[in-house]
């Protein structure tokens, strides 16, 4: 079935889309199930730091709910960054009835992977910075799904790692009964394989990961659901299987 679980709307600091026209291209493209992931960004460097309001969140939730909750399966998320460092936020915003979080690392301190920060550092320092961080919020916990695992990938337009590093990511991170998302981003951004590719999502195997959720982190409606069966296919070669995610608890497609 198809789906989409990671998506923003207006309610993130960097779309304008709304639901309702998301609903409305899901249904043409046949996607079946949608998750509404906007950004809940605590950095004070962010741009969107503070913007988001799940009051205002739900209120628009549950009118397309109605409107639509016959056509399509609709479900309530967030997409929260950093984890480790904002827990207690997070805990508060667990409250409320939300069918999924992703949790996503984007900021290193104050570091982003942008232009300047890339002339600074090279690929090898920065996702060296980065799998600590990563490793930090798979120890935490409080979400579902962690977000574009190989995020720099998306500014770098490469991937470096040390493998057993990876591999106690991805066990601390399955001894928490979570998992990873396949998002297609990197695919419209001119990158040949999604975030994770082919390589992480191997050793994800090997080292039990049996699930994913598949996002395409669309920013504008037109992009919902984009390169679905790509996520897919490249899932089950792996014997790994497509789940979402319902008040919380996973369910396997
Ligand atoms: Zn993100
Ligand atoms: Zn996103």
């Amino acid at each position: 079935m198809k789906t989409d679980y990671h998506i923003h709307t207006e309610f993130s600091c960097d779309s304008e889309a709304k639901m309702e026209e998301y609903v409305k291209q899901a249904l043409e493209r046949d996607i079946r199930m949608l998750c509404f992931t906007d950004h809940v960004d605590l950095n004070p460097d962010d741009y969107g730091y503070n913007y988001y309001n799940p009051e205002k969140f739900f209120e628009a939730f549950r009118k397309v709910k109605e409107q639509y909750g016959e056509q399509l399966t609709l479900c309530s998320g967030i997409e929260f960054g950093e984890p480790h460092l904002y827990a207690d936020a997070l805990k508060c915003l667990s409250a409320y009835p939300y069918d999924f979080i992703i949790g996503s690392i984007h900021w290193i301190g104050n570091m982003f992977p942008c232009q300047k920060v890339r002339e600074q550092y090279s690929a090898k320092e920065f996702y060296t910075l980065y799998w600590k961080e990563v490793l930090s919020t798979v120890k935490q916990g409080g979400f579902d799904s962690l977000g574009h695992i190989d995020f720099p990938k998306r500014y770098y337009g490469e991937i470096y790692y040390v493998e057993p590093e990876i591999k106690e990511i991805f066990k601390r991170l399955l001894d928490g009964d979570r998992i990873i998302e396949i998002n297609t981003s990197s695919l419209r951004k001119g990158h040949s394989e999604t975030m994770p590719g082919k390589d992480l999502l191997q050793i994800y195997a090997d080292c039990g990961g049996q699930y994913v959720t598949i996002g395409s982190d669309a920013h504008v409606e037109q992009e919902v659901g984009a390169d679905y069966e790509a996520a897919k296919s490249l899932a089950e070669g792996l014997g790994i299987r497509q789940v979402v995610y319902r008040e919380r608890k996973r369910v396997v497609l």
